[in-house]
């Protein structure tokens, strides 16, 4: 049963009577009766499915030595580069500045099952990045919540040969190609060594996803010394996207904070599509709904997929949900859209596929 249909049927029963028959306490009586129909259909709505573009499957110790706190938003005290970057990020992580943090799980089990527990019970499926062997363990744990993706750097160990990503794709190992981090390696989206990826992407149709926007405050000073601010802007993907006119692509933290340059993308290129990760959370709530209405403003909310960028906190996946569930500026359908509906027709999601996700 819907909420909604709940919702009539209680009105039908508790609503305005023109029988003068019914006194006060049968209409508490049917009240509480009511509440009894309601309660079941409120929890039905907290089950309603929600796909998150941009998990990972890590290590307990991807981020560094565990246990370390994630506070949301991300607080970081102005850098004195008398010490060394590293320390000063370090510390935030071990000595928190904020009320209630969430901490990473200290061993590779727990950070599987935590994640899995939090995608139970908040229904989410998602796109899992990671190495091929990794995303096949946690796949291996929950196959129905797992569309397999692959971490994927021009340059150093996770670049992949096209023989290997074709090989991924025919044993259905990859249905997305993400997360493409170049920007972390001062790779642009249309540097020619990535150009045969898109190619393949494009010939097999593999929807992409790619980072360009945030990384961790401070990258260039925790060794990815070639990630430049300047490539968070969308722009950069626009000559890629011109070469290839069939490619599915998403820009994985929306090219924050460069909210006129997107703007500009999405208007040119109306297949682009993007996904919310790391920023839903990470950032203070005043600047990423100021960022978050500019897109749906401008009339783009159909294009905006949830996204967690979930690493070593899976309890962020469902603080990154509620700050799309509370966000004031938005109708219950643009909710809807940007959790769950608008990836479900990204990824050309089957009519089983939808109604399997209803039902899980
Ligand atoms: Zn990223």
């Amino acid at each position: 049963m819907t909420q909604s249909s709940v919702l009539l049927r209680c009105y039908i029963y508790t609503g305005p009577s023109t029988d003068v028959q019914i006194d006060t306490m049968e209409m508490t009586m049917r009240s509480l009766a009511c509440l009894l129909l309601v309660l079941p259909a409120i929890t039905l709505a907290d089950r309603l499915p929600v796909i998150d573009v941009h998990l990972h499957a890590f290590a307990a110790d991807q981020q560094g030595p565990p246990p370390l706190a994630m506070c949301t938003p991300i607080v970081l005290p102005a850098w004195d580069p008398a010490e060394p970057f590293a320390a000063a990020f370090m510390r935030a992580f071990k000595e928190p500045n904020c009320e209630d943090p969430v901490w990473s799980p200290t061993t590779d089990e727990e950070l599987l099952a935590r994640t899995i527990e939090v995608m139970e019970r908040r229904n989410v499926v998602g796109v899992l990045s990671g190495t091929p062997e990794r995303v096949a363990e946690w796949r291996e744990a929950a196959s129905n919540r797992f569309l397999p993706g692959l971490g994927f750097e021009i340059g150093g160990s996770r670049e992949y040969s096209l023989e290997t990503l074709e090989q991924l794709h025919g044993d259905g190992r990859l249905a997305v190609l993400a997360e493409v981090t170049n920007q972390y390696v001062g790779i642009e989206p249309d540097d020619e060594r990535m150009e045969p990826y898109w190619a393949l992407a494009e010939r097999l149709d593999i929807p992409v996803g790619i980072h360009i926007g945030t990384g961790p405050p401070g990258a260039i000073y925790l060794g990815s010394q070639n990630y430049r601010a300047r490539m968070h802007s969308p722009l950069t993907l626009e000559d890629v996207l011109v070469r290839h006119p069939k490619l599915r692509v998403y820009i994985m933290h929306a090219g924050y904070p460069m909210l006129e340059d997107l703007l500009a993308l999405m208007y040119a290129h109306p297949q682009v599509h993007v996904g919310i990760g790391v920023i839903v959370h990470t950032q203070p709530r005043p600047a990423f709904y100021r960022f978050l209405q500019g897109i749906t403003d401008a009339g783009y909310g159909n294009r905006v997929m949830f996204g967690s960028d979930q690493m070593v906190w899976p309890e962020t996946i469902e603080r990154g949900i509620a700050v799309i569930e509370e966000a004031p500026f938005l109708s219950e359908q643009q909710k809807r859209d940007i959790l769950y509906d608008n990836a479900a027709r990204f990824f050309r999601f089957s009519e089983e596929d939808i109604a399997r996700h209803h039902g899980m």
